[in-house]
């Protein structure tokens, strides 16, 4: 089995996710009492946070290029960064280590190439909902076409995100305002929505969302934990 590399702590909330799903996985798979391998370099979410909302992505680029580096040196065969957002800087950490990056984006994208889904709604922090390195990557690479939210939803599902969700806060009103978010996507003709925070999860569930949706903890977490037993 490979040993996995995860640059966690973006928030916790949902590293302890990805430590649960990666073992979780491993043990469906292999079963008795296979674990996963997993070497777990987990950041201050705090210092990060102060970076992005200062734009300095160099400095964050650095912090998570070194991390990676040590876990690659300490023996990661997969590297992967526990957050959507964070993959801003996903080329840098790439090019630092000469393991592979397993990019939440990719396994997402392959996912809904699977599913035949071509029109995907994405819900995430303003950087991912915002900026190119995400939403292109879909378009551009898998021909999948992106619904963004307006900006008031997005100002709220990204309040959301760093109020609650990275602090553990589970608020039936936010829960309630993505819902309604998710249904004014699916009226713009989305034929799914992507869970692009790696927190969202911990607010929304298939069961109470009227479309389709493609956590990218999960999948990611998925997508990892094959690797790890098959390659
Ligand atoms: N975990 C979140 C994500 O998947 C947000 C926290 C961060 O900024 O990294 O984008």
């Amino acid at each position: 089995m490979k040993t996995l590399g995860l640059l966690g702590g973006m928030s916790w909330q949902s590293t302890a996710l990805y430590y649960q799903l990666l073992n979780q996985g491993v043990s469906q798979k292999l079963g008795g009492l296979h674990s996963a391998k997993i070497l777990l370099h987990s950041v201050d979410f705090h210092e990060i946070e102060q970076l992005q909302s200062a734009g300095d992505w160099d400095a964050c680029a650095d912090i998570l290029a070194k991390a990676a580096s040590g876990l690659e040196q300490a023996g990661a065969d997969i590297m992967m960064i526990g957050t959507n957002t964070m993959h801003m800087v996903a080329d840098t950490v790439q090019d630092a280590i000469d393991i592979p990056l397993l990019h939440i984006a990719d396994a997402t994208a392959e996912k809904l190439k699977m599913d035949g889904v071509g029109r995907v709604a994405l819900l995430g922090t303003a950087f991912t909902m915002e900026q190119a390195f995400y939403k292109n990557r879909l378009t551009e690479r898998y021909g999948i076409d992106v619904i963004i939210p307006g900006s008031e939803d997005r100002a709220l599902i990204h309040r959301v995100i760093y109020d609650e969700l990275c602090v553990g806060k589970i608020n039936n009103q936010s829960r309630e305002a993505y819902l309604a978010i998710i249904e004014k996507c699916k009226n713009q003709s989305a034929e799914a929505v992507i869970l692009g925070c790696t927190e969202i999860t911990l607010l929304i569930s298939q069961d109470e969302s009227t479309l389709p949706v493609y956590d990218t903890t999960a999948i990611h977490a998925g997508k990892a934990v094959e690797l790890a037993v098959t390659t």
